[in-house]
């Protein structure tokens, strides 16, 4: 393919850097028209002019959601309202919404991004696509479509939802590359199960899976249950949306596009960078934004750059699956646990199925968590002593995890409840 977006694609580490640097230079000063960074830089004593190199990007002070909530609706804007032409929020998994704002350029330049992906990952033009996202002021919809299109693929807005209008869709087009959010791709296996559907009537072979943490062994099922390979998107809405990160080929890391991001890990605690190799939080700053540039963002989600080169030949840095985020973190007698160590004691487990669920409860003055374990259809049989074995059995795997001990229930086969969207792991009982 010639499209302009696959030459940076290919770019050695020099010319990253020196586009890093001189995008760098002109992001901050495109930044300080806005109303909120003119005052955000003045305060931490930063003259736009002065920064002109990479070194120069921690002298920069960081940006937080909250920062995002305070210029609501529109003081981060570099341009009047009338030159935006699209407006996304977060999904406001954690607190209230956040809003970005888009130019005509901006949009372009996002759906250049999506498309890289999708070619990197084996897409091509003559691909049938179909997003099972929800559309609206999720930015994966329209995000991703956008993508596609720009590629050149039939593309099918099915949205979220709807899993047997799904399947007929997926079935009646040939479908052969999907974007799907991974619990609700492990929801559709289980309808395609109970309708007595044959997964082989599907000719999708390609998956494109993001939006939430997930685990390897998730993954791993997705690719079994469908018969395809599935790749982790990684985005966020602050950042435009999917086409931050993305796994090439090798499944071994994410690629983050360097040329319109500049990604560092940090210390959340001390807001330092940490050596390459160790968990820290990532934090962005667009390197391309028109409309609405953000400088050094705190994304709060948790993963590490990967050391070494990737066998594909891509320089742009890769970082590791998202551990969960920073506010994901639940402290429980005093131990930090993160929902993904749960499904990762779960998932070596055979017999566990596809959802679960983690229910934290107050017991007099005691905390206590809950685990919901959805189990396979045929394990779940009547004989009381299997099940209490096979309880005993998940609770030991999971003490070994979290060091805690949890109390762990046994249900049927899509029984707890799922969503269209973002999985909510942990359902919070205490006061
Ligand atoms: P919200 O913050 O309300 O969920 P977004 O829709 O912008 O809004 O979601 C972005 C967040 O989703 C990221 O910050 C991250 O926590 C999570 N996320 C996105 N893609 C992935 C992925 N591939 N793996 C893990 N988490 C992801
Ligand atoms: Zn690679």
């Amino acid at each position: 393919m010639t499209n302009a977006y696959c030459q940076e694609e290919f770019f050695s580490r020099s010319q990253l850097d020196a586009v890093q640097r001189t995008r760098l230079t002109s992001i901050v000063q495109r930044a300080a028209q806005s109303p909120f960074y003119a005052e955000h830089l003045a305060q931490a004593g930063v003259d736009p002019l002065s920064i002109q190199s990479l070194d120069d990007l921690t002298r920069l002070p960081f940006t937080t959601k909250d920062d995002l909530r305070q210029a609501y609706p529109n003081r981060m804007l570099t341009r009047p309202v009338t030159d935006m032409v699209r407006l996304h929020a977060s999904s406001g998994t954690t607190g209230s919404a956040t809003v970005i704002y888009y130019t005509q350029n901006d949009l372009d330049c996002w759906a250049d991004l999506v498309a890289r992906c999708m070619h990197m990952v084996g897409m091509r033009a003559d691909d049938t696509f179909q997003n099972m996202s929800g559309y609206g002021l999720f930015t994966g919809g329209l995000g991703i479509h956008y993508g596609a299109e720009r590629l050149g693929c039939l593309t099918i807005p099915a949205g979220a939802g709807n899993s047997k209008r799904q399947l007929k869709l997926l079935e009646d087009f040939h479908v052969s590359a999907i974007h799907i959010i991974p619990s609700y791709a492990l929801h559709l296996g289980t309808v395609i199960e109970q309708m007595g559907f044959s997964p082989d009537r599907l000719k999708v072979r390609i998956a494109l899976i993001g939006a939430e943490p997930h685990t390897e062994a998730i993954r791993r099922r997705i690719e079994e249950v469908y018969g395809l390979k599935a790749y982790n998107s990684y985005g966020l809405s602050e950042m435009n949306g999917p086409g931050v990160a993305f796994e090439c080929l090798e499944q071994n890391g994410m690629h983050v596009w360097e040329d319109a991001y500049l990604p560092e890990v940090v210390d959340p605690d001390t807001g330092q960078p940490v050596p390459d190799g160790e968990i820290g939080e990532l934090v962005i700053t667009t390197l391309c934004r028109e409309g609405m540039p953000l400088i050094r963002y705190r994304t709060k989600d948790l993963t590490r750059f990967l050391p070494g080169a990737c066998p594909c030949g891509r320089m742009h840095r890769r970082i590791d699956r998202i551990k969960g985020r920073a506010d994901d973190m639940i402290i429980i007698k005093g131990v930090n646990i993160y929902p993904m160590q749960v499904e990762q004691a779960l998932m070596t487990i055979p017999e566990v199925g596809q959802n679960y669920q983690i229910v934290l409860e107050r017991e007099g003055y005691l905390d206590q968590m809950r685990v919901k374990v959805e189990i396979k259809n045929e394990f779940f049989v009547e004989d009381m002593r299997v099940l209490q074995a096979l309880q005993s059995r998940i609770s030991s795997r999971l003490r070994d995890e979290i060091l805690i001990s949890v109390r762990v229930d046994l249900v049927e086969s899509n029984s707890l409840p799922n969503s269209e969207g973002k999985a909510q792991r942990v359902l919070d009982l205490r006061e």
